[in-house]
């Protein structure tokens, strides 16, 4: 069993050494918090994609999808509020010059007193702590700080800065002369790329209410402190999906949601136990109900995907602030109305780090003085980068020929690999490794009687079919529809 702490070490140097995940500009020392995917972990991200996709936009007639751009009209953020509120509380340490956000500071502190069984005190800080949150009071979160002794990890002082608000959206200018350039934004949620564009798909889609939009896209938050993997970064992609309802009805449509969504990520085999809803008991002054979808990382049970019952706040905003109206005229009840929303947001690079986290496997194999440890990435076999793996038993004889024969039949329909160096049980391991379900293997009883041996990933069992039965085997474990069935 490995721990948890190693289980993350672990997860995090295979996803480099197997082509997952890199630090981006590596060769100059990395950039922080920004992430490129390799080659099989641009697979397995967009095989994730798909599957959420396909839930959504495939199996309900009512959600369509769209790809809208990065860039908005700068108005949309004044609108949305993330011009004046989009913000964290910062602090820095004047030893270090590190900086850190009052309110983590705060929670890492009512952690420790939680963990040395003093409940009361961990109480007290977040109730202080939400309050001041709440009333924006940001002398009260550094007296906070300096009354509960926080020293700074690093330099150990309680040396700090005055707590101020730093916006976490990035800003660039628009515009070929500097002068009359404008201050644009990359956005930090895919969200209001939905909300602009709600008319615009009602009308050309011929939407009836109730109806949902989806959106999967990249997204930028300038963290102050990113840490933990991909769990955190700077640029990160968005899976978003928001619902609009006819007002009265948000809270049943809050409630399917909420269970969907759920559904959804059991439907990848995760055990039942390793997520949990978090509700929001302090909700937006927008909002009638929040909910997270929490999932027991190594570090601990963190969100992965939020669902929103938003009311009619940001249709509304954009109607002020534009000047258009932004409603629907319901045939069924002869009225006019701004639709309410149900949104549910799922960060696409921390399901990725979600599925690492529960593939990434250590077995005990052999017997005898002939035990070896190997490592296998268990993935749901439809989002594994490589459903196949072809290897001839030998570079002769014409095995390589009938081996890419198969391969060019097999690779019209799912992602293969063909491989003839090294011994066969080297191969198997590789493809372990990065989660290959199957690895077939052509030998010269293949040349006779158009048999191969199938090896499943999982179970190690290998067993001897006609080649033309391949195709069915393979198709049954990776088809997406296997996993969509589930959901309905
Ligand atoms: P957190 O509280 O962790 O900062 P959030 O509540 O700000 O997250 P939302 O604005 O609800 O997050 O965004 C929806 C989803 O986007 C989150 O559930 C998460 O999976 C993902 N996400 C948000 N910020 C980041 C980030 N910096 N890096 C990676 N994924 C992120």
């Amino acid at each position: 069993m490995i721990q948890p702490e190693e289980l993350f070490k672990k997860v995090t140097a295979h996803a480099k050494e197997y082509g997952f995940v890199f630090q981006s500009s590596e060769i100059y020392d990395g950039l922080s918090a920004v992430y490129d995917y390799g080659q099989n972990g641009s697979e397995l991200k967009n095989n994730i994609k798909a599957y959420w996709w396909q839930a959504m936009v495939q199996l309900n007639e009512n959600i369509v999808g769209i790809d809208s751009a990065i860039f908005m009209h700068p108005k949309v953020w004044k609108a949305s509020g993330h011009v004046d509120g989009f913000s964290d509380p910062m602090i820095d340490n004047k030893d270090s010059k590190k900086r850190y956000r009052a309110d983590q500071l705060l929670e890492e502190q009512i952690e420790k007193y939680q963990k040395k069984g003093k409940t009361d005190k961990a109480e007290q800080l977040e109730a202080d702590m939400n309050e001041a949150l709440n009333d924006n009071n940001l002398a009260r979160l550094l007296d906070l700080i300096v009354a509960h002794e926080i020293v700074c990890p690093i330099s150990g002082t309680r040396n700090w800065t005055e707590v101020r608000q730093f916006n976490l959206m990035f800003s660039t200018q628009m515009g070929s002369v500097a002068d009359d350039a404008d201050t644009v934004y990359l956005r930090p949620e895919t969200a209001q790329g939905i909300f602009v564009n709600f008319l615009n798909v009602q009308k050309t889609g011929r939407m009836k209410i109730p109806f949902g939009i989806a959106q999967i896209g990249k997204a930028f938050r300038n963290e102050i402190i990113a840490r933990q993997f991909i769990m955190r970064m700077r640029e990160f992609e968005q899976m978003e999906m928001q619902f609009f309802v006819r007002p009265g009805t948000e809270e049943q449509w809050y409630a399917h949601w909420k269970k969907a969504r759920l559904q959804w990520h059991l439907s990848l085999g995760t055990p039942a136990e390793k997520y949990r809803y978090h509700d929001h008991v302090k909700l937006a002054h927008y909002a009638n109900a929040a909910v997270d979808i929490e999932f027991e990382f190594p570090f601990g049970f963190k969100e992965v995907e939020g669902i929103h019952s938003r009311s009619d706040f940001d249709l509304k905003q954009h109607q002020d602030f534009s000047g258009k109206k932004m409603q629907y005229f319901d045939p069924e009840i002869n009225q006019n109305y701004i639709p309410y929303v149900i949104e549910t947001s799922i960060g696409l690079d921390r399901m990725f780090l979600l599925t690492m986290c529960n593939a990434y496997k250590e077995e005990e194999v052999g017997e005898g003085d002939k035990i070896e440890t190997r490592v296998v990435l268990a993935l749901p076999p439809q989002l594994a980068p490589i459903k196949v793996a072809i290897f001839p038993l030998t570079k002769k004889d014409g095995l390589p020929e009938k081996a890419r024969q198969i391969m060019d039949e097999l690779k019209l329909s799912f992602k293969c690999h063909y491989e003839e160096k090294d011994a066969i049980g080297k191969r198997y391991r590789r493809h372990d490794a990065i989660g290959t379900p199957f690895c077939v293997t052509v030998d010269h009883e293949s040349l006779e009687n158009d048999t191969v041996t199938i090896r499943h990933r999982d179970s190690m069992v290998q067993e001897r079919v006609s080649v033309k039965d391949l195709h069915s085997i393979i198709d049954q474990q990776v088809s997406m529809s296997s996993l969509l069935k589930k959901l309905l």
